[in-house]
């Protein structure tokens, strides 16, 4: 008797242990093994007090009721501790609502059948009371469903330490030493219930209980002293999964070990499934990319990729992965450079757009008809210019106002490139002045086009309320029959000053510039 209420005493204190354990790790709920680590721990509890009730009980009726409570725990130790292993050595991927499924199905089938058993005796063929002191104990004869839960039992039992050793070995330090414990902690129900099942355990007494009240203690200790080192783990899923840009981890013979999920839709469409699959399979719409993965090159590349309808760019890194200095894999990096290449393009069009008219700036005017002038030298081909100037444009500005300006500004603009051909270099030179380079053109033909361009203005209806704005033009025209080391500021020049003679002529007109300046080469 002394010794039957030591062991429930025992029993009932362990339960209670795991209770607060259960509730401390619920507490800590950062670590990712908390969940499963509480359930084992609640299972425990729920076991030892059930078996503390059995072997107070000294009816049939009594035992079967602590074994209902008993098994509310047994059927689902398989489950909890195949997921707490899958989930401590960072497996938790594969735990998708299909598997969780799977893994909780005989266990419930085996809670079912346990309670409906009077019914059909699948569990038990026969189940009754042992007399023997010290215990009154259940004795029963096996059914068909309790070798499946043994047969489930022990392979789950199986593959959770199979997973722990793998991660034994893989590991080093603290980490390897956790395994270990872990290891121990889920190895002592799986010993105790050999031992039980062989019916070596003193009086036929269940052991498992008491082996349960061990690995408790053991886990814990396994989990929480080392709880410093849960976060390394963490905080790598929570960046290596938060992080906006796709990354892909390749082993050594060139199979897909690991996605985040901005990889996956973006250019992983099967997601998690392509895992193991080689990167020429991954990476087939991409040739560049997997180029650069098969030659290992670490220089970045820039490719584009078409997600949900719009162009996205990235740029490529390639970072081998080095273990003792040996290259055991590789990890892909894609950065999005959508927004910095859109900035760039906008950059560059204005350093060389005019915001007002969107046409050519001064400087990107100067830039392009340099080009020009150059291979004019070389060809000895013609080439003329243009100084174009709007009349009285002060007097537009005063009488609509600056805004009203600024559209009459933006017309002329638009007006006079309809006006121009497709070889032709237009630009605002500035305020309300603009240029024209004409490569390969007489003076004599520019005098022609800029004639063109002035009725074009002239004829220009500006919509302003009620009334239309009309505006002229004054263009003076300059050019060179055979160059001869001219540059665009001496032909510029010479435009200006027949601009200059349009303007005291009349306005509304064009000149073109007298000849003297750069000898008989210049028309007129
Ligand atoms: P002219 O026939 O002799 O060329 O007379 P003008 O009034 O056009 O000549 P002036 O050079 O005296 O005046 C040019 C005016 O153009 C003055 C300036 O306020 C206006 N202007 C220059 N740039 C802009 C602009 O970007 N927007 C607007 N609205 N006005 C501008
Ligand atoms: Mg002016
Ligand atoms: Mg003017």
């Amino acid at each position: 008797m002394e010794l039957k209420s030591a062991v429930i005493a025992l029993l009932i204190f362990s339960g209670f242990l795991c209770l607060l354990l259960a509730f401390y790790a619920l507490k800590h709920r950062n670590t990712p093994t908390a969940f499963p680590f509480a359930a084992a721990m609640m299972i425990i509890t729920v076991y030892s007090c059930g078996y503390a009730f059995e072997l107070h009980s000294t009816t049939l009726k009594g035992i079967k009721l602590a074994l209902r409570i008993e098994y509310l725990g047994i059927s689902f130790i398989p489950a909890v501790w195949l997921i707490l292993a899958v989930i401590y050595t960072g497996r938790q991927k594969i735990l998708t609502p299909a598997v969780y499924f799977l893994l909780f199905l005989i266990p419930a089938m085996t809670l079912i059948l346990h309670y409906t058993n009077d019914m059909h005796h699948l569990f038990y063929k026969h189940l009754d009371i042992s007399g023997g002191p010290p215990f009154p104990l259940a004795v029963i004869t096996k059914g068909v469903w309790y070798y499946v839960h043994i047969i489930n039992s022990n392979l789950a039992a199986l593959i959770g330490n199979f997973l722990y050793i793998q991660w034994i070995i893989r590991n080093k330090g603290p980490y390897r030493r956790q395994g270990i414990a872990m290891l121990a902690a889920s190895l002592a129900p799986w010993a105790g219930n050999t031992f039980y099942q062989a019916g070596l355990t003193p009086y036929g007494l269940d052991i498992i209980p008491f082996s349960l009240t061990l690995s408790g203690p053991v886990f814990a200790l396994a989990l929480f002293k080392y709880k410093m080192l849960d976060l390394s783990p963490i905080a790598r899923d929570i960046v290596f999964d938060g992080m906006g840009d796709p990354v892909i981890v390749i082993d050594s013979s060139f199979r897909m070990v690991d996605c985040n999920p901005a990889s996956i839709g973006l250019i992983l469409p099967e997601g998690p499934a392509s895992i193991g699959s080689d990167i020429s399979s991954v990476l087939g719409p991409y040739p560049d990319l997997l180029a650069q993965v098969r030659e290992e090159r670490s220089t970045s590349l820039e490719i584009m990729i078409a997600a949900r309808g719009a162009e996205r760019y990235f740029r490529s890194r390639l970072t081998p992965i080095l273990h003792r200095g040996r290259k055991i894999g590789a990890i892909l990096t894609l950065n999005d450079i959508t927004e910095h290449n859109r900035l760039m393009m906008k950059l560059k069009e204005l350093a060389t757009t005019d915001e007002l008219t969107g046409i050519s700036n001064r400087r990107r005017f100067f830039n392009l008809s340099a080009v020009e002038i150059l291979k004019a030298q070389r060809s000895g081909r013609p080439f003329s210019a243009m100084m174009i100037d709007l009349d009285h444009f002060k007097a537009v500005n005063d009488t609509y106002g600056h805004a009203a300006g600024d559209r009459v500004l933006a017309a002329a603009a638009s007006a006079l490139a309809s006006g121009l051909r497709a070889g032709d270099i237009f630009g605002r030179y500035g305020g309300e002045e603009f240029t024209v380079f004409l490569p390969e053109t007489l003076p004599e033909t520019a005098a022609v086009i800029a004639q063109r361009l002035k009725e074009r203005i002239e004829d220009l209806d500006i919509p302003e309320g009620p009334r239309n704005i009309k505006i002229t033009v004054s263009i003076g025209v300059a050019g060179i029959h055979s160059p001869n080391g001219e540059d665009l500021d001496s032909v510029l020049k010479l435009a200006d000053t027949a601009l200059y003679h349009a303007k005291n002529s009349g306005r509304n007109r064009v000149e073109t510039s007298p000849g003297h300046s750069l000898g008989n080469q210049l028309l007129y």
